[in-house]
């Protein structure tokens, strides 16, 4: 599963694939990766859908925000639990 992540740079709010310092991109991308993996198989036990339009955002401290569109809550509760 694609996730999109983005990074507080100053003011700025800067897409993974475009930071410059490598390390970060390197950091950010793997969190973008593991979180896609850790959804792979979440669907919803009503609808059978899987959350969509997934992205997070860390902040300059590091602290990251996770955004996904779902189609009822009961998913938005399997996203919780896969993501811990
Ligand atoms: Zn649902």
């Amino acid at each position: 599963m694609q996730v999109k992540v983005t990074v507080a740079v100053g003011r700025r709010i800067v897409a993974a694939e475009d930071v410059s310092d490598a390390k970060v991109k390197a950091a950010l991308r793997q969190a973008g990766r593991d979180m896609g993996a850790k959804l792979e198989s979440v669907t919803c036990p009503e609808h059978g859908k899987a959350p969509w339009n997934v992205r997070v955002h860390f902040s300059a401290t590091g602290n990251g925000d996770i955004k996904y569109e779902s189609c009822c809550e009961k998913l938005g509760k399997k996203v919780g639990e896969a993501l811990g």
